[in-house]
């Protein structure tokens, strides 16, 4: 006959826990949480209460708030309520804890006032990495996505969702007046009364509808990215890579070291655009490795000639795809890549064989731009192919030099934009599949920032439980 594992009978008296030591292994992860956040010096990281209090209540030290949240989000109970139940049941956080239970509004209140220092908490795992020999690589991807902000789309307003708006009332206002002129043409009966009077009601809402529009336009208006958001006033309206699925949300900048998938430095920014993060994102990786070269690898996103020639000077060297917005390429003539540039005689050769001296040069937004030209244009074979004007000129930055070695860094080593896909691939799934559909909870850029720095936290100490172990993770930091 079969037999069932039998549970014990819920009114047995038992001294549950015996000793909550007895409940935690030697290799749980909730160790780690414990033995990282007790060798921190919280004072110097910029904690708020560290020393206690003279007078009034008691409050609770920010080394146990700050090890609840490491293991909320480690565990992917990142919200301050589901802490606080977590702390009266959870035999690992009690463990953790001391079986403290704070109220969920002390917990996020905790995370509220000490942003700064959480993210200097952050840096201090990845310093941790690199002192255990994780951080050697010097090469870095870098990329971004967009999060989702706790911003609904319709609470979200630009100049062009205003117009489509008012354009979408026009209508129906046109279609509910249409309406009463065929209801003033039939013969009258109650129900026909009493549509007319909801079409008029609808009518009514519509044009408060409109003021409200006005409105929220003359404060869209006052902003300085002409663009509000009513819940999260710091999210913006960003567009992503797939077509049509823009989100209203942060912009979240990572550098992923390219060994172990480690987040070395990371940011979070409202800026839809990629395109000027990307020599503070690889300063900040190349501060966090404490190395002195750094081989940062990105998308055609962050191609930025003032952003590369930054990159140059602070001694990393980036690799990174051109994008293709030559005009005269994507009409099937002759683009820059098809002249080529003679540094001696400082002159271009263009598909004709022809050679373009320097004529002029000139300033343009802040970037001097030299002019080079031929007067053999008119009378070449292959004009057809290269230009539509009387002649072809060809632009040459004063730094054109940085960027044509970056092109030549790039055609050494065609595999580096796989290596950096399947880099940043990995920390931003795993960090979406963790934060969950709506992926921010609270609200603005610096309360976001501090999420993100748990989340980075949470993702980088399961990569290094994952890659060593806990006990060698336990045995590695400093007590
Ligand atoms: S049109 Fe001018 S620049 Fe172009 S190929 Fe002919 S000579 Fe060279």
């Amino acid at each position: 006959m079969g037999r069932f594992v039998v549970g014990a009978e819920r009114d047995q008296t038992t001294l549950f826990p015996p000793c909550l030591e007895d409940w935690i292994a030697e290799d749980n992860p909730v160790r780690v949480v414990d033995a990282f956040v007790d060798a921190l010096d919280l004072g110097a990281l910029g904690f708020a209460g560290v020393d206690a209090a003279r007078t009034g209540r008691p409050g609770y030290h920010p080394a146990a708030l700050l090890k609840l949240y490491v293991y909320g989000y480690l565990n992917r109970v990142p919200s301050s309520r589901r802490l606080e139940r977590e702390a009266g049941r959870n035999v690992e956080v009690m463990w953790l804890t001391g079986q403290l239970s704070p109220d969920h509004k002390t917990i996020a209140e905790f995370r509220r006032q000490n942003g700064p220092a959480i993210g200097r908490v952050c840096a201090r795992f990845v310093a941790l990495c690199r002192e255990m020999g994780l951080l050697t690589g010097t090469r870095v991807a870098i990329d971004g996505s967009k999060f989702k902000a706790v911003n609904n789309r319709d609470r979200n307003f630009t100049q062009g969702k205003l117009d489509r708006r008012r354009q979408q009332i026009e209508e129906s206002v046109s279609r509910y007046l249409s309406q009463l002129d065929t209801a003033d043409r039939q013969d009258p009966t109650p129900e026909l009364a009493a549509k007319v009077v909801r079409l008029k009601e609808k009518i009514a809402r519509l044009g408060q509808e409109m003021e409200r529009l006005a409105g929220l336009e003359e404060q869209m208006k006052a902003a300085p990215d002409r663009q509000i958001s009513l819940t999260d006033p710091d999210a913006r309206s960003m567009a992503t890579s797939g077509r049509g699925s823009g989100l209203v949300g942060y912009n979240v900048q990572v550098a992923v070291e390219t060994e172990h998938h480690l987040i070395v430095s990371h940011a979070v920014t409202n800026a839809g655009s990629d395109r000027a993060q990307l020599s503070g994102m690889a300063a900040r990786a190349k501060q966090a490795l404490e190395t002195d070269t750094l081989d940062a690898v990105a998308d055609r996103g962050y191609y930025s000639g003032e952003q590369i020639l930054a990159c140059e000077r602070a001694g990393i060297s980036v690799t990174l795809p051109r994008p293709m917005t030559s005009g005269a390429k994507a009409a099937g003539r002759f683009g820059k890549e098809d002249f080529l540039y003679r540094p001696p005689q400082n002159v271009y050769l263009c598909p004709a064989g022809e050679t373009l001296p320097h004529r002029c040069t000139t300033v343009e937004n802040g970037l001097t731009l030299h002019r080079y030209w031929t007067n053999a244009c008119s009378a070449c074979p292959m004009k057809a192919a290269c230009t539509t004007g009387k002649e072809r000129r060809v632009t040459r930055w004063e730094h054109e030099d940085v960027l044509e070695t970056v092109q030549r860094r790039l055609d050494a080593d065609p595999l580096a934009m796989r290596v950096r896909r399947e880099t940043v691939e990995h920390p931003f799934g795993t960090l979406k599949a963790r934060m969950g559909a709506t992926h921010f909870l609270t609200k603005t850029l610096p309360r976001v920032s501090t999420e993100m720095a748990l989340q980075v936290l949470a993702y980088n100490l399961t990569r290094v439980l994952n890659i060593l172990g806990s006990r060698k993770l336990l045995a590695a930091i400093p007590t």
